[in-house]
C-alpha cells in the first residue's frame, strides 16, 4: 500500500519546525514533523523571545503561556567601566508586547511541542532521522531511519528546519557560506543575587563585555567575552571574570548550566529549490550575541506559512515565484540581523579605541535615539 501524501513534511522538530507545524495543522493542512531526537533537549540555550515573534506565536495560542512562564524583560541597564551610564527601556514599544520574554529554549520548545500535539496527536514523530530524499515533479519522497527500520513518507513539499548542519540543505545542493568570528564567550545560569530584577544589564569597558539576563525560577544568565575559547568551561572561572569586570559576586555553587562557545555566521544562497524549502538555522546562522537566531526562524516560519496558505489552497502554478520571493525577503532579514549582531559584538569588544564604543553607547541611550535603538534591540524591521 502506498503511504499517504502529506501537504508538508517538516524535517526537524526544533523551535522553527514545531512552530511551522502548529501553524499548518491549525489551518487544516496535513503535516508531519520528523525529529531525530527521541526526547526534547534540556539545555537552556536560547532565552530571548522578541515582540515580533510573540505576535506570531499568539496566532497558535501560546504567547500568553510563554509570557507567564518566562520573565518579561522591560529594559537593560548599561555600565561603562563599572559606572552606570543609563538604561534602555522597551516601554515605548507598541502593545501588547512592550518587552522581551526570557525563557529557556527547552521550555519554549516543550510549549510548542505540546501545542502541536494538542492540534494533531500524530503530527510529531520523534526518533525519525531523515537520511534520503527524492523529488519528482509532483511530490517529494522522504526516507527516515526509525530505530533500525527505514520508513518512507511522501509530501507535496518538504521544509528543512533541521538546523545549521541541515541534511536537507546538503541533499538539495544549496550552498552555505560564512565563517567564524574571532570572538568567544563563556555563559552560565546561576541563582540571581543581583538587584536588577526583571532588567537585563550590560557592562562594557576595557576588559570585554559582561551581559546578564533574568531567567524564571530566580535564576540569571551570565555571558562574558573571553580572550580564547575555554576547552573546559567552569563556573569558578566565569564567576571570577564577572567579579573582576563588574564587582558583582555570583555564587558559583548555584550554577545550573555552563557552556563556552565561539560564534559564526552562515547564509544559504537560496532558501528554496523546487519543492524543498528551508527555514531557521538551516538557512542562516547569526551570532547569538543579540539573541536573534530562534526568533528569525519563527519569522521565517510565519512568512512560509503565508506562502503555503496560497500554494496549497490555490494550487502550485506559481509556487516557484512565491517561494523565491519568500527566500529573497527572509535572506534580507537575516543579513540585517547579522549586521545588528555584529554591532552588538563590536560594542562588547575590549577595543583599543574604546572612545568609539563609549560614544556609540551614549548615542544608544540618548533620549533622541532610544526609541529607534529599542526597535532594533526588539527585532523590529526583520519581519
Ligand atoms: C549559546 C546560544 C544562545 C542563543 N541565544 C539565543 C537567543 O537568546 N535568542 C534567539 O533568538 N536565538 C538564540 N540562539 C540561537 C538559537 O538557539 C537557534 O537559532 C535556534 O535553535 C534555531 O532553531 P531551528 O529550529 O532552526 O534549529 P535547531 O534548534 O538546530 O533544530 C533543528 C532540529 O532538527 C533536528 N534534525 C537535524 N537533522 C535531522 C534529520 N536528519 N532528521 C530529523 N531531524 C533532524 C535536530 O535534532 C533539531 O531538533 C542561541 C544560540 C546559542 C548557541
Amino acid at each position: 500500500m502506498k503511504e499517504p501524501l502529506y501537504d508538508v513534511i517538516i524535517v526537524g522538530g526544533g523551535s522553527t519546525g514545531l512552530f511551522l507545524g502548529a501553524l499548518l495543522v491549525q489551518a487544516g493542512f496535513s503535516c508531519k514533523v520528523l525529529e531525530q531526537r527521541q526526547h526534547s533537549t534540556t539545555h537552556s540555550r536560547s532565552i530571548g523571545i522578541h515582540p515580533p515573534a510573540l505576535e506570531r506565536l499568539a496566532k497558535i495560542g501560546v504567547a500568553e503561556q510563554i509570557r507567564s512562564r518566562g520573565v518579561p524583560v522591560q529594559g537593560g541597564v548599561a555600565f561603562l567601566n563599572k559606572r552606570r551610564v543609563g538604561k534602555l527601556t522597551f516601554s515605548a514599544c507598541p502593545p501588547p508586547f512592550p518587552f522581551i520574554v526570557s525563557l529557556p529554549q527547552c521550555e519554549t520548545e516543550s510549549i510548542l511541542a505540546s501545542r502541536l500535539i494538542e492540534l494533531d496527536p500524530s503530527a510529531l514523530s520523534r526518533g525519525m532521522q531523515v537520511i534520503r530524499m527524492n523529488e519528482s515533479p509532483d511530490e517529494v519522497g522522504v526516507v527516515c531511519l526509525g530505530g533500525d527500520q527505514e520508513i518512507n513518507y511522501r509530501a507535496k513539499f518538504v521544509v528543512g528546519c533541521d538546523g545549521m548542519h541541515s541534511v536537507i540543505r546538503k541533499m538539495t545542493g544549496i550552498l552555505f557560506t560564512g565563517g567564524d568570528y574571532a570572538d568567544s564567550y563563556l555563559m552560565g545560569d546561576f541563582q540571581d543575587s543581583t538587584a536588577f530584577g526583571p532588567d537585563a544589564a550590560i557592562y562594557l569597558g576595557r576588559f570585554g563585555v559582561v551581559e546578564c539576563f533574568p531567567l524564571p525560577g530566580g535564576l540569571r544568565r551570565w555571558v562574558v567575552k573571553t580572550d580564547t575559547l575555554l576547552d573546559l568551561p567552569d563556573a569558578s572561572a566565569l564567576c571570577s571574570l564577572i567579579d573582576q569586570r563588574t564587582g558583582l559576586k555570583v555564587d558559583e555553587t548555584t550554577c545550573s548550566m555552563i557552556s563556552a562557545f565561539k560564534v559564526s555566521h552562515f547564509t544559504a544562497n537560496t532558501m528554496s529549490k523546487g519543492r524543498i524549502v528551508l527555514a531557521g538555522d538551516s538557512a542562516h546562522v547569526v551570532s547569538p550575541i543579540g539573541g536573534q537566531g530562534m526568533n528569525l526562524g519563527w519569522l521565517d516560519a510565519f512568512a512560509l506559512f503565508e506562502v503555503f496558505e496560497v500554494v496549497l489552497k490555490e494550487g502550485s502554478s506559481h509556487s516557484d515565484q512565491l517561494f523565491s520571493t519568500y527566500s529573497d525577503r527572509r535572506l534580507k532579514a537575516a543579513a540585517k540581523a547579522r549586521r545588528r549582531s555584529e554591532l552588538n559584538m563590536w560594542l562588547g569588544r575590549d577595543s583599543k579605541v574604546g572612545f568609539l564604543q563609549n560614544g556609540m553607547i551614549r548615542l544608544i541611550l540618548s533620549p533622541i535615539f532610544q526609541k529607534s535603538f529599542a526597535r532594533q534591540f526588539t527585532m523590529r524591521g526583520l519581519e
